[in-house]
């Protein structure tokens, strides 16, 4: 089952929020890691990318960086950029916008970056103009669903092969939850998308 990308009213909604990025005489692709840094699945990926030598942005959850503050280190210590996800992974228009400030000044303690993602792509839009003033929002403009229980790690793959162009914002997930389908498609995305000729960039 292949997926909508975002509908232009949802990115009508975040003005000044990255989906894609495209960059003029170059074809570019970003990839991004939300969710860790894990010890059982973010070095794995570290590692994938030293072999294709491609650099990626993560976007942390600041509980995670604290409780494995190594793994998070070793991202940084690589090469790659990180970006903040909030601390507790919270959904922004569950919670009421204090609440949510809150939780991603708490992250901000643990991630050094001028970069945030929301968690689950939404939040209030009081909470998006909030954070605006002080991060670059990225979005995506593919979401391979590497995390669901519904899609095979083919299919995931082919989330890759049929949404990406030039510039495109490609989310992937070092948790738990993607793990079987995203050490699967995510190797071989980037091994599909360099024979396209495209390049990887940092957001
Ligand atoms: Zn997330």
């Amino acid at each position: 089952m292949l997926i909508e990308q975002p509908p232009k009213l949802y990115r009508w909604l975040f003005p000044g929020a990255i989906w894609r990025k495209p960059v003029e005489g170059k074809k570019t692709v970003y990839l991004t890691f939300d969710d860790g840094p894990i010890p059982e699945i973010t070095p794995w990926v570290l590692d994938v990318l030293d072999k294709y030598d491609v650099k990626a942005t993560f976007f942390c959850v600041g509980d995670n960086v604290h409780k494995y503050p190594d793994i998070y280190k070793m991202v940084l210590d690589r090469g790659h950029q990180v970006g903040n996800h909030t601390f507790n992974h919270i959904q922004g228009i569950r919670k009421f916008s204090k609440r949510y400030l809150h939780n991603t000044m708490l992250a901000s303690r643990h991630i050094e970056s001028n970069l945030f993602r929301p968690p689950h792509g939404h939040m209030r839009i009081s909470q998006f103009f909030t954070l605006r003033r002080k991060y670059q929002i990225v979005m995506w403009d593919v979401v391979t669903r590497d995390y669901s229980k519904r899609m095979t790690p083919e299919q995931v793959l082919d989330n890759v092969k049929k949404y990406t162009r030039d510039g495109s914002v490609i989310v992937f997930h070092d948790s738990l939850k993607a793990e079987k389908n995203m050490k699967y498609a995510m190797p071989r995305s980037i091994e599909w998308l360099k024979e396209q000729g495209y390049t990887f960039e940092l957001i």
